[in-house]
């Protein structure tokens, strides 16, 4: 029966029906593969606004990858380069790139129109737009605040725009005197390891920043540990964490011992089989760590759903979800942080969800644990120590992610809430895995208390 109708629904007249209300056929999205050469290949579209403070370093960052650039006309201006660094003049973009840094009123943003008006024809399927601004609260006056912050929802509506054609696009706000920060965040927003990543806001922090690791390798030489890493999105996170370098300590039930050795046996990893929630599970976390050299990359993903309107949920259902995906994250970090076994630089990530941030009918306990995920990460990622020490903590919200969680959901919601997001498509485990990598990039210390949203821009939620 499922069958029968996902192929009516991917069927001419199906895509039809759907199209006309609204919801249209996606595109395949192109993902990183060990094969591509750069981050960023292809044309590129480079241009600016007056007194853009963040292209020096983005001519950096684009001239270090195997992509053609184009510079606009200020961009030549302000730079004293050459239009084109290519043989011809492209009809087709990659990426469209405008730094916006330098607007400083509302009538300015007109510069940033102009751009788009006449180019945002010209991006490629599977395109990417990038705007690199300031943050808005960091402004000196309230004109510059309202204009630096208008471009956020100009870069959302780009995105709305864009996403038939599987393209994304991207707002980099960077703090005063951060600009040489901007390194990772943009190459993560220009690459293909960001196809699900849509319409979000990546802050970079004025944090001191080390060089960018190898891009094929950036986890090379450090110990990650991953909860729920035997099926789903957090054995995506272990894989990719693993082929990114690192060695994963996986986490996972003893109902699952069997799938959690066979995965962390593949990746060479180390398995552990322990409850989150027991009493003991910090401890024996922080002793398999100890031996690994303490930890690098904290991934709290394990986490259920236990779904019932709240007068029909029991209170042990309420419990169970707020201690699996809230209290254990909690106790373990605390943990590993008193014990001594997170290594300075290191990076805590936290798995909220689109619910958690939105609301959703039937899941109280779950949206609320998301939510407060995002509580512990805003609390925890300007706490001085870990400052001091340069850990970061960020958190990623997915949208519809096909695992089987999602499966499990009844089948004509299913249908439509994978196709509720400019992309029209539901994620792969690997988009969350990838953004999650890139928080774990020792290159990424600037990046902190972000919560990015892996939803391809769902319809629903802010
Ligand atoms: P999943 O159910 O496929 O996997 C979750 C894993 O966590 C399982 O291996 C499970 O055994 C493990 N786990 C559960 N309780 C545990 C405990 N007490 N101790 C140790 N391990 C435990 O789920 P998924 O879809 O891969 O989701 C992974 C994370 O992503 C979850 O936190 C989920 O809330 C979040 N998320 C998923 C989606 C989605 O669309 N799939 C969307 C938003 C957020």
């Amino acid at each position: 029966m499922t069958d029968r109708i996902e192929g009516f629904i991917n069927s001419k007249a199906g895509k039809k029906i759907l199209g006309a209300i609204g919801v249209a056929t996606p595109v395949e999205l192109k993902r990183y593969h060990s094969g591509l050469s750069s981050y960023l290949e292809g044309d590129v579209l480079l241009d600016c606004g007056d007194n853009a403070a963040l292209l020096k370093d983005t001519l950096r960052n684009i001239k270090d990858s195997a992509a053609v650039i184009t510079l606009g006309a200020r961009a030549q201006a302000q730079s004293g380069e050459p239009a084109n660094n290519g043989s011809s003049s492209p009809e087709r973009y990659q990426a469209l790139v405008f730094d916006a840094s330098g607007l400083s009123d509302s009538l300015q943003l007109v510069q940033a129109y102009e751009f788009f008006n006449q180019n945002i024809r010209k991006l490629k399927s599977s395109g990417r737009i990038v705007i690199l601004a300031r943050p808005h609260m960091e402004c000196g006056n309230a004109a510059q605040a309202a204009c630096q912050r208008a471009l956020e929802g100009l870069s959302r509506s780009l995105a709305k725009e864009v996403g038939k054609k599987g393209a994304t696009a991207t707002l980099i706000t960077v703090a005063n005197n951060a600009e040489a920060n901007i390194d990772s965040s943009l190459r993560f927003a220009l690459s293909a390891k960001s196809a699900y990543v849509d319409a979000q806001v990546i802050k970079v922090s004025t944090a001191s920043n080390p060089a960018l690791p190898d891009w094929h390798k950036p986890l090379a030489g450090r110990v990650a540990l991953v909860t729920g890493a035997s099926r789903g999105i957090g054995l995506a996170i272990a894989q990719t964490l693993a082929r990114d370098g690192a060695t994963v300590l996986g986490v996972d039930v003893g109902a699952m011992e069997a799938e959690l050795i066979k995965a962390m046996t593949a990746i060479n990893g180390a398995a552990l089989v322990a409850d989150i929630t027991a009493e003991d599970a910090p401890a024996k976390i922080g002793d398999s760590l100890k031996e690994l050299g303490g930890v690098d990359l904290i991934v709290h993903n394990a986490g259920v759903t236990r779904d019932k309107t709240i007068a029909n949920m029991s209170e042990q259902q309420w419990q169970l979800t707020l201690n699996i995906n809230l209290a254990a994250a909690q106790r373990i970090t605390e943990a590993l942080l008193s014990d001594g076994v997170i290594n300075d630089g290191a990076s805590i990530v936290g798995v909220s969800s689109m619910n958690g941030i939105a609301g959703q009918r039937g899941q109280t306990n779950y949206a609320a644990s998301k939510a407060g995920v995002i509580g512990y990460v805003d609390f925890m990622s300007k706490d001085p120590e870990l400052l001091k020490r340069g850990i970061t903590v960020n958190a990623v919200a997915p949208g519809f992610i096909e695992t089987a969680m999602t499966a499990a959901i009844p089948l004509m919601t299913r249908m439509f809430g994978r196709r509720l997001n400019s992309l029209s498509q539901g994620g792969l485990p690997i988009d969350v895995a990838e953004t999650i990598a890139f928080f774990g990039n020792p290159a990424s210390r600037a990046v902190n208390g972000n919560v990015v949203r892996v939803c391809g821009q769902a319809w629903f939620g802010a």
